[in-house]
């Protein structure tokens, strides 16, 4: 069934009714147990904590929904991307993953995957779309970029990517499953922290994998059982509750990106600007085509590397920290981690502040 997004967000709150016995809690309860009642091993239900637990599943049935795929839940991002890289790469396989993209995912192929034997290609995400992917067994792609909010084409890419024999992996943490579709666009598997945006409120960690490929999820799901990458039930908790207000706060977010963007564009102090949804980016026409909207994260660029720390520690209204995606402005100098960003460079993800507000403060904190 292919259902509108708005339909997907309406059937994901209402998710457990179907379920629901009389006396029944409507939120799902946290499930504090390692060990379930199993008198009988083939009769069915929980059998072990390491296997199954219903926090999490709760979770899972909410981002299958949103997802329109079969989801498996993970303890953060990188535990997700771990389990699908791990779960599909083999001794003598290439991978192609951004040079550009998640520091992390970088630095766990290099460490971990290399020396098991996996060839490791870094391409920048720009020329992903040049790209043929010519013996690749796994491309792998973020977009948009993270920090640097460059914009591939998916079907594009997942189309040469599959013709060459390539299974293919988005990473969709900066987007989620409401703005973007890498499934719907070709990719055999989505990856994604829902620490970011899907939680929203910066007090948990989570991730998950989605993908409509039974036999490809089922490793998935086997390797979070061997190697016991398993969520906590009081995280599940928090993320459920955050995933039913993500549609809500994302329109307030990326409108507010909008108005932002377009007004750092036009501040004299601000050079640079990267937002998919400036008519001027170089990214505007495919992300226009792919993505429900631009999203909450801006680029910019200041002076230097002063300039960019006294403006963020000047303004009050964003919060000096890595991640994004939360209620609160955030921002960061990119530099500072060693990405391959100006020294000026600012990532900012905008939060659900009211936007004349924060303007207004971000606009006072430019000034010095
Ligand atoms: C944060 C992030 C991750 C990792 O998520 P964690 O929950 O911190 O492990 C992976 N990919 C992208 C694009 C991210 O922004």
């Amino acid at each position: 069934m292919t259902d509108s997004p708005e339909a997907r967000v309406a059937r994901m709150l209402h998710h457990r009714k179907a379920a629901l016995q009389q006396g029944d809690p409507v939120v799902p309860p946290i499930t504090a147990s390692a060990t379930f009642h199993l008198p009988h091993v083939q009769a069915g239900g929980q059998v072990y904590g390491r296997n199954g637990n219903p926090s999490w599943e709760a979770v899972e049935a909410q981002l299958a929904i949103l997802e329109d795929a079969e989801t498996v839940g993970f303890p953060s991002g990188m535990a997700a991307i771990a389990a699908a890289l791990f779960a599909t790469l083999r001794a003598g396989d290439r991978l192609v993953i951004p040079s550009d993209g998640y520091y992390v995912t970088r630095v766990l192929s290099q460490g971990f995957l290399k020396p098991l034997g996996v060839e490791v290609i870094g391409l920048p995400t720009r020329a992903y779309d040049s790209s043929d992917f010519a013996g690749a067994a796994v491309v792998y792609l973020e977009t948009p970029s993270n920090p640097g909010l460059d914009v591939v084409d998916i079907a594009a890419v997942a189309a040469r990517a599959r013709a060459a024999g390539a299974v293919v992996i988005a990473d969709n943490t900066t987007m989620t499953p409401l703005l973007q579709r890498p499934l719907d666009l070709g990719a055999d598997l989505v990856v994604a922290a829902d620490t970011k945006a899907p939680s929203g409120h910066s007090d948990v960690l989570f991730g998950h994998v989605a993908g409509r490929d039974a036999a490809r999820m089922a490793r998935v799901r086997d390797w979070r059982r061997m190697a016991g990458a398993i969520p906590g039930p009081f995280e599940a908790f928090l993320v459920h509750r955050g995933l039913e207000t993500l549609e809500l706060r994302l329109e307030r977010m990326c409108a507010s990106a909008q108005r932002i963007a377009e007004r750092l564009a036009a501040h004299p102090a601000v050079r640079g600007v990267r937002f998919p949804g400036l008519p001027g980016d170089e990214s505007f026409a495919v992300a226009r085509a792919q993505m429900a909207a631009s999203g909450f994260l801006i680029g910019f660029e200041l002076a230097d590397a002063g300039a960019a720390e006294g403006f963020l520690a000047r303004c009050p209204l964003i919060e000096q920290t890595t991640s994004f995606g939360a209620t609160h402005t955030s921002g960061e100098r990119r530099a500072r981690w060693g990405d391959s960003v100006s020294e000026g460079f600012v990532r900012l993800s905008v939060g659900i502040e009211p936007v004349e507000v924060l303007w207004a403060a971000m606009a006072e904190a430019l000034a010095g």
